[in-house]
């Protein structure tokens, strides 16, 4: 096989075409995606969203189309989208861009669509716009078509987020240098987000550093406590890499001395359901599944109440995205899928501790994307 850049083997014609037979298979006469990981997955093309409509539109049956303001086609020219072939219909200024994308999906069909889906995270005037311009039709979201396919991560696609876990892995590997007793947490993530960038990502989604009873609360980001010693310290962090593809990963430390006698005990629980939650992972096995495999642990460690989220979500373009590891969800796991194993206990008004590693499911179990130690690591402050 000829070496091809990763853009190429990142997107293709053929994710446009699978979203119009998933759309066809559900009855779906039209979707409609604007700028935001949707658009990236299927074509390749990152626009800004903005008040001007640029859509992906897959007509159930016929050529889907990507709708753009006229001075935007240099740009969709220049990015993945350009190579694939896609037929680009440019508005002018003066147009009413959804008239425009009506006339051809309704060519396309031969009829008024009834049934149109739009992306989860569409605008509400670019949305209501197309439903104005099609009266008639009854909107939907779009992520029964998208998800599934964006749920099953290619080879390619998996090599994308096994980087960014990679780059990630580095950056805890090296916290000792910042986070440290004295220092605050504001000052800690400072420095955390800079070696973010400096592994490679393009930009820094969170750092959370959670100190003490900031540790609690598990999406507490960042504050001007000042770390003390013996403090648990929470550390979840992730970026976005080049192509786009996510990391995401907790690691807790204590720092400056030893923890409370206790966190032993209850740290060793949550490992444990880490553990068992990621061998659990394999086809076949449901979402809730997974889940429960690490609340039982966790529940019969005596720390149920304790675990007040759920086990995971799904990673790629978006740091959270199908498939959830949630109860309620039935899903089977198929080779492909990324998400998190990422259980906690979190002491109101005290502390708070959690691990997170990246995970694939295989053909036969499960791939790790991040590694370094999941006990609980000791910083000498
Ligand atoms: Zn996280
Ligand atoms: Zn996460």
């Amino acid at each position: 096989m000829v070496a091809a850049p990763s853009s190429s083997l990142l997107v293709s014609i053929d994710r446009v075409h699978a979203a119009r037979a998933v759309a066809d298979e559900l009855g779906v006469d039209l979707l409609v995606v604007t700028p935001g990981s949707d658009l990236r997955y299927l074509c390749g093309y990152s626009a800004h969203a903005m008040e001007r409509l640029t859509a992906l539109a897959v007509p159930r049956r016929g050529e889907p189309l990507l709708v753009v303001p006229r001075l935007e086609v240099p740009m969709v020219e220049a990015s993945p989208a350009g190579a694939l072939g896609l037929e680009v219909l440019a508005w002018d200024e003066t147009d009413d861009a959804f008239a425009r994308l009506a006339e051809a999906v309704t060519a396309r069909l031969g009829a008024r669509p009834t049934r149109i889906a739009v992306g989860n995270r569409t605008w509400a005037e670019h949305a209501l716009g197309v439903q104005r311009a099609m009266p008639g039709a009854a909107l939907e979201l779009a992520s029964p078509v998208i998800d599934r396919l964006r749920m099953v991560k290619t080879p390619a696609e998996v090599e994308e987020l096994a980087l960014a876990g990679a780059a990630i892995d580095r950056v805890h590997a090296a916290m000792a240098g910042w986070l440290r007793v004295g220092r605050t947490e504001a000052e800690v993530g400072a420095d955390i987000a800079a070696a973010i960038l400096a592994e490679g990502h393009v930009s820094v989604d969170f750092t959370i550093v959670g100190s003490g009873p900031n540790g609690a609360s598990p999406h507490h980001e960042l504050s001007d406590r000042v770390v003390q010693a013996g403090d648990l310290v929470v550390v979840d962090i992730g970026g976005e890499t080049a192509t786009g593809y996510r990391s995401d990963c907790t690691r807790t430390y204590v720092v400056g001395g030893a923890a409370a006698p206790d966190v032993a005990e209850w740290y060793a629980v949550l490992q444990q359901a880490q553990e068992a939650a990621t061998a659990a992972v394999r086809p076949g096995v449901t979402c809730e599944q997974i889940d429960a495999v690490a609340r039982d642990v966790i529940i019969e460690g005596g720390w149920g109440e304790h675990f007040i989220h759920r086990t995971g979500h799904g990673i790629g373009l978006d740091t959270h995205e199908a498939p959830y590891v949630v109860a309620g969800n039935d899903l089977p796991l198929e080779p492909g899928m990324a998400f998190s194993v990422e259980p906690g206990i979190y002491l109101a008004g005290r502390c708070g501790a959690r691990i997170e590693d990246i995970v694939v499911c295989t053909d036969d179990g499960v791939r790790n994307l991040n590694g370094g130690p999941r006990e609980l690591v000791e910083l000498p402050g």
